[in-house]
């Protein structure tokens, strides 16, 4: 059979009822499975066969949207974790520990840089952050004996900046190491990082996916394509015999599924950051939608961003789909239709009172913590999300302290332009 093209994927991966099966992904409400002998428990218990027996560590309806999320970015293996966050971390921990190093670009979610920098700190596992857009030669001099992993986001939240998903892959394998990268906010509709070279793709589900600002969510998936076994010195986890598993090793027993299965039998077990089944469905009926939605964020973040870039009283405009942006080749190149994501981002005339001025005179676009879903909102990240840091931390993280930025939804774009217009005029 023909390969299916993406959109068939967003509506039917995942599931594929038999005779008499329910046609909607069911939700499998139950914490346990039943067997009918101890032994075929046990062997449950020893990886010995695959099934499920507590939802801590796996549930149906997970896995099939999990599978439904592999096929959309083209991997062989994904897992749904209970949070964004948890999936950053699953992805670093299921191949760092204390002692270890990895190396992530700066511009990344802002949770995440505390993650890494602060949390996994305490934990002894150390992160170099490194300017994306430095050369190969500066980004490697981070590299170290014990360096694990590369990390990046596809576009950065809230910095919009690009990454150059091959120019990282080739610096990570030059070093033996994965390359993992975020890609909340083009997804698989607009990018699919695979096909540049990274080797681990995670989601904040929360936002375009699940797209409804109804749920939190996260996922990791795993191209298969990052060979274990030949730098195995650097991986015992995934190559050496699992202590907690009667010895077994990983990368042996499951091949290209050897780092979703860790993740799911040590780190899922261990920690517990599963995603509630309910949860996962609710996911599933925005995945049947997003490559209708994502497409229409673009196109009206689009007419958005220009006509910010033609307003007198906007002093700048990011958006890596303008012209204008020093990122607009690489969108070009690595999005579909080089179209990148719903989010703007933008700073007006004047001090950083104009902007909450402005923010507090929109009538349909809200003041929200959250980013990317149907609804058209906006958040000043200086007033907000990074309030506690100074003018100056401010800039060294990239975000101004009058940049705003705006999550532009599927509402009609002559609506969206007509809210900004009165805003700006008051
Ligand atoms: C929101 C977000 C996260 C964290 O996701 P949560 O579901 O809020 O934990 C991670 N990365 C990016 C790019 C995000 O926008």
């Amino acid at each position: 059979m023909e390969k299916r093209k993406i959109e068939t994927l967003c509506v039917q991966a995942g599931y594929e009822p038999k005779n008499g099966e329910p046609r909607v992904m069911p939700i499998i409400q139950s914490t346990t499975f039943k067997y009918d002998s101890t032994e075929d428990m046990a062997d449950l218990f020893d990886l010995k066969t695959s099934g499920y027996f507590y939802t801590r560590l796996q549930n149906p309806t997970n896995d099939m949207v999990a599978a439904k999320i592999a096929a959309l970015e083209g991997g062989v293996a994904a897992m749904l974790t209970s949070s964004g966050q948890a999936a950053s971390f699953y992805s670093i921990f299921n191949v760092c520990e204390a002692g270890d190093h990895f190396v992530s670009s700066s511009t990344i979610y802002g949770g995440t840089f505390n993650l890494f920098a602060v949390t996994m700190k305490k934990l002894g596992i150390e992160c170099t952050f490194v300017d994306p857009d430095a050369s190969e030669e500066e980004i490697s001099k981070a590299f170290r004996p014990n360096t694990k992993a590369l990390f990046g986001e596809t576009i950065a939240n809230p910095v919009l900046s690009v990454l150059d998903i091959e120019k990282f892959a080739r610096i990570a394998h030059k070093h033996g190491v994965p390359l993992i990268v975020d890609n909340t906010f083009p997804t698989p509709i607009n990018c699919r990082p695979f096909e540049f070279g990274a080797d681990i793709v995670i989601h904040a589900t929360t936002k375009y996916m699940d797209g409804h600002a109804t749920n939190v969510g996260g996922c990791i998936v795993d191209s298969g394509n990052f060979d274990w076994e030949a730098h195995k010195d650097k991986f015992p986890g995934l190559t050496e015999p699992d202590p907690s598993y009667h010895g077994l090793a990983y990368s042996k027993a499951f091949g290209k599924g050897a780092y979703i299965t860790k993740a799911t039998a040590q780190l899922m077990r261990d920690l517990g950051s599963i995603q509630a089944p309910q949860n996962a469905f609710l996911l599933n009926l925005g995945l049947e939608t997003l490559h209708v939605r994502v497409p229409r964020h673009c196109e009206n973040a689009q007419k958005v961003a220009e006509f910010l870039e033609a307003n007198d009283s906007v002093a700048w405009v990011n958006y890596p789909s303008l012209k204008s942006s020093k990122y607009y080749e690489l969108a070009q190149k690595q999005f579909t239709n080089g179209q990148s994501s719903g989010v703007v981002t933008f700073g007006l005339k004047g001090d950083r009172q104009r902007a909450i001025r402005f923010m507090d005179n929109l009538k349909l676009a809200c003041i929200v913590t959250h980013v990317a879903d149907a609804r058209t909102c906006v958040l000043h990240p200086a007033s907000h999300t990074h309030r506690q840091l100074s003018d100056e931390q401010l800039i060294a993280a990239g975000v101004r302290p009058d940049l705003i930025r705006f999550s532009v939804g599927i509402e009609n774009v002559n609506d969206i332009i007509a809210d900004i217009e009165q805003a700006l005029a008051k």
